[in-house]
């Protein structure tokens, strides 16, 4: 394209919130064959709402899940849940905090807390050791999960990230948060297939959330990678240039960002982290996923029409 046509191009991309970083990424968008899209934030609005508290134990269920003195009951669950999570950024930390004041459920402050990546926090409260996360995050430290699988399998089928919750050794109870689909993600997916364009989804979440979620948006689940690690997005990514495909990857989160740079295109949402839009090529102001079938019509134009 000549300076001028890319001028008119990144001109018009601008109006419509749309950047691209220079001349030579308005020219690439166009080439694109897979959009990888992340799941939370990207497909997803990201907020995060507690939907689910679920206590284990004899007064409970009476599968004898909780061998001390007794069962800690809901509010007991997401008492240490909320102490544990307090001091988290992660978007699934927030709504648990948040649903705990929601319901004026009084916790106490952790000693101490780590972030275990990709899988959850681990905190001292009250001198007892709390976990919040995945099924990993409790059987590595021995906690056997089992108990409440029939449970966690239930959430995520509605699409909901379910976390086990242990406090001093044992398994106690499950949280789980929900997000809201974004309104135009289904229309977006569907417009790339129909431009030939194959659609994949990347993301930390369990499978059968991630499955829920693809389904919902139209995603074949073959194309769908879940429980990938932070730092095996850019691998993922790698994996699917791998045969020379050229590869958009969209996502906002500083997670996403190695891929973002591994990509034939990075393309960050104005709202994600600035990690995430330094690493992109492209940014979308408007946080919509139907920007990115607009981000291609934009380099296509420009290419066709004045060249
Ligand atoms: P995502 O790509 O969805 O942002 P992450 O890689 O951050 O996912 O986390 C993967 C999984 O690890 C989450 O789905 C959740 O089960 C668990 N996890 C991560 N951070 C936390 C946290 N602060 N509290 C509880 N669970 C967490
Ligand atoms: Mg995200």
């Amino acid at each position: 394209a000549t300076p001028a046509a890319t001028m008119v191009g990144t001109a018009i991309g601008a109006r419509n919130g749309v950047l691209f970083k220079g001349g030579d990424i308005l020219e690439r968008v166009k080439d694109v064959e897979s959009v990888v899209f992340d799941k939370t934030g990207t497909l997803t609005k990201g907020e995060m709402t507690l939907t689910d508290v679920v206590a284990v134990g004899p007064a409970a269920d009476g599968a004898g899940v909780v061998t001390g003195d007794e069962a800690l009951g809901e509010a007991g669950v997401l008492r240490y849940a909320a102490a544990a999570e307090r001091d988290s950024e992660h978007p699934l930390a927030r709504a648990i905090v948040a649903g705990a004041e929601a319901r004026d459920i009084d916790f106490p402050e952790a000693d101490d807390f780590e972030n275990v990546p990709g899988h959850g926090v681990r905190a001292t409260v009250e001198g007892k050791t709390v976990l919040v996360g995945t099924r990993d995050l409790l059987s590595d430290d021995g906690i056997d999960p089992s108990p409440v699988e029939d449970t966690l399998q239930s959430l995520e089928s509605d699409g909901k990230t379910a976390m086990l919750v242990a406090v001093g050794g044992e398994l106690v109870g499950v949280v789980a948060d929900a997000d809201e689909i974004k309104p135009s993600a289904a229309d977006a997916v569907a417009a790339l297939q129909s431009r030939g364009v194959s659609v994949h989804m990347i993301t930390g979440d369990n499978e059968r959330t991630a499955r829920a979620v693809a389904e919902a948006v139209g995603i074949d689940p073959d194309n769908v990678r879940a429980e990938v690690l932070p730092e095996d997005k850019a691998d993922a990514v790698e994996s699917l240039q791998a045969d020379g495909k050229r590869v958009m990857m969209v996502g906002d989160g500083v997670n996403d960002a190695p891929a973002l740079a591994t990509a034939f295109v990075g393309t960050a949402l104005g709202s994600g982290t600035d990690v995430a839009i330094e690493a992109a090529d492209v940014t979308l102001m408007r946080d919509d996923p139907l920007d990115v079938v607009k981000a291609i019509r934009i380099s296509e134009a420009t290419l066709t029409k004045i060249k």
